[in-house]
């Protein structure tokens, strides 16, 4: 299977060009931004030899009008189209590819993390160099030192309004 791999410009935690997944498999990757012409590039690529798969990581950073042009690629060249990414932001907005990957594929498959009390996480909680969780800013922030939790709705609103994660999570562990 020739597969076509794609990750956003923007994520360099695992050095530029590659995809890594948590059990430690990794891929090298074209880098996409708002800019590139992923239907034709991908087109280009399909004339010279035929391609299987396109894979696109980190799709949440993909544009409306990209997102449009993958449904062309499934829809005109027959090629699937798989896309990975997260539905939303620390603060709790959709992204923008995100939002239209969920419009209009085919199938969605919701991957599941868990919250530190067991409940299901669906949200992102955003955390500054003191721990401190913050929803406000940029939707992307690079080279900071922020980091990001998964956690279920309720312990993400309470973080927020508690301002700390830590004191929620030592009431819940007991
Ligand atoms: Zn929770």
């Amino acid at each position: 299977m020739r597969t076509i791999v794609y990750t956003a410009e923007i994520d360099d935690r695992f050095g530029a060009g590659k995809v890594s997944s948590r059990i430690g498999l990794s891929s090298p990757a074209r880098l996409f931004n708002q800019h590139t012409s992923l239907k034709d590039e991908i087109n280009n690529e399909h004339q010279r030899e035929p391609i299987h798969c396109v894979l696109v990581d980190e799709s949440q950073f993909l544009t409306r009008e990209q997102v449009y042009a993958l449904s062309d690629v499934v829809d005109e060249l027959d090629i699937p189209v798989l896309c990975y990414g997260l539905r939303t932001d620390f603060r709790g907005e959709l992204f923008t590819g995100s939002q239209y990957l969920l419009a209009w594929s085919d199938k969605l498959v919701e991957l599941k993390t868990i919250c530190f009390c067991g409940r299901k996480a669906s949200m992102v909680l955003r955390l500054d160099q003191e721990g401190r969780p913050y929803n406000e800013g940029e939707q992307v922030v690079i080279g900071g030192n922020e980091r990001y939790v998964s956690v279920c709705r309720k312990h993400y609103k309470e973080a927020l309004t508690e301002g700390s994660l830590a004191t929620i999570q030592n009431r819940v562990r007991g």
